[in-house]
C-alpha cells in the first residue's frame, strides 16, 4: 500500500504543517491489512493511536508511467480506509513505516466499488457515534489521478495494490474500547473496535 500524507489543507493545518509542494508519499506492508469489523489492537509501543477515513483506490491492472487522462483504465475500484497512525512514534522517528505501517493499523472495506466518480464524495468519521471528521474528496490537494500517474512515474504499481490518499480535518486518539467508523458517499461504511 501507498499512503500520501497531508493531502487536504485543513488537515495540514490542524497538524500544524505546510502543504507538499509535491505529494508526500509512504509505504505500508501487506501485513498492516485489517479486515471490516476487525478489532484492532492497538501495540504496546504507543500512547497516542489516531483514527484517519480516507479513500482508498484499488489497482486493477499493472501500472507504469501512466498519464493521468488513461488513470482509469488502471483503477479496480474504490473503498474506505483508516490510516490508523500511531502519532507518538509518527513525531519521535521522522520516517512513518513504524507509525503507520504496525500489524492491523490500515482497515479497509466494506467491500469494493467499481462503478464510482471519486471527485467529490461526502467522507466523515465518527468516534463512538459522533462525527468527527466530515469533508468532501474534491478538497483533495492532489487528486486521483493525479496521485497514481505520479507514483506510477516511479513505481510500477500491481493489481491489489492500495493507494491511501489522505484524511481530511478532525483527527482524534483512540482508547480501549472506542468504536470508528469511516463513511465516503457511494461507497459505504468500514467499522472497527479498538482495544489494548
Ligand atoms: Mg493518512
Amino acid at each position: 500500500m501507498v499512503g500520501v500524507g497531508r493531502n487536504y489543507e485543513d488537515h495540514a493545518k490542524e497538524m500544524g504543517s505546510e502543504l507538499p509542494a509535491s505529494p508526500m508519499l509512504f509505504l505500508m506492508p501487506n501485513t498492516s491489512v485489517a479486515y471490516p469489523g476487525e478489532p484492532i489492537t492497538m501495540p504496546a509501543f504507543t500512547e497516542e493511536v489516531s483514527y484517519e477515513v480516507e479513500l482508498a483506490v484499488v489497482i486493477g491492472r499493472i501500472a507504469k508511467e501512466v498519464p493521468e487522462e488513461r488513470v482509469p483504465e488502471v483503477i479496480f475500484g474504490y473503498t474506505v480506509a483508516n490510516d490508523v497512525t500511531a502519532r507518538d512514534a509518527q513525531r519521535t522517528d521522522g520516517q512513518w513505516a513504524r507509525a503507520k505501517g504496525f500489524d492491523n493499523s490500515v482497515p479497509l472495506g466494506p467491500w469494493i466499488e467499481t462503478e464510482l466518480d471519486p471527485s467529490d464524495l461526502r467522507i466523515s468519521g465518527r468516534l463512538n457515534g459522533a462525527t468527527v471528521q466530515d469533508g468532501t474528496t474534491a478538497d483533495m490537494v492532489f487528486d486521483v489521478p493525479f496521485l497514481i500517474s505520479y507514483i506510477s512515474q516511479a513505481m510500477t504499481l500491481l493489481p491489489g495494490d492500495v493507494i491511501l490518499t489522505g484524511t481530511p480535518a478532525g483527527v482524534g486518539l483512540l482508547t480501549e474500547g472506542d468504536t470508528f467508523e469511516g463513511e465516503i458517499e457511494g461507497i459505504g461504511t468500514l467499522r472497527n473496535m479498538f482495544r489494548r
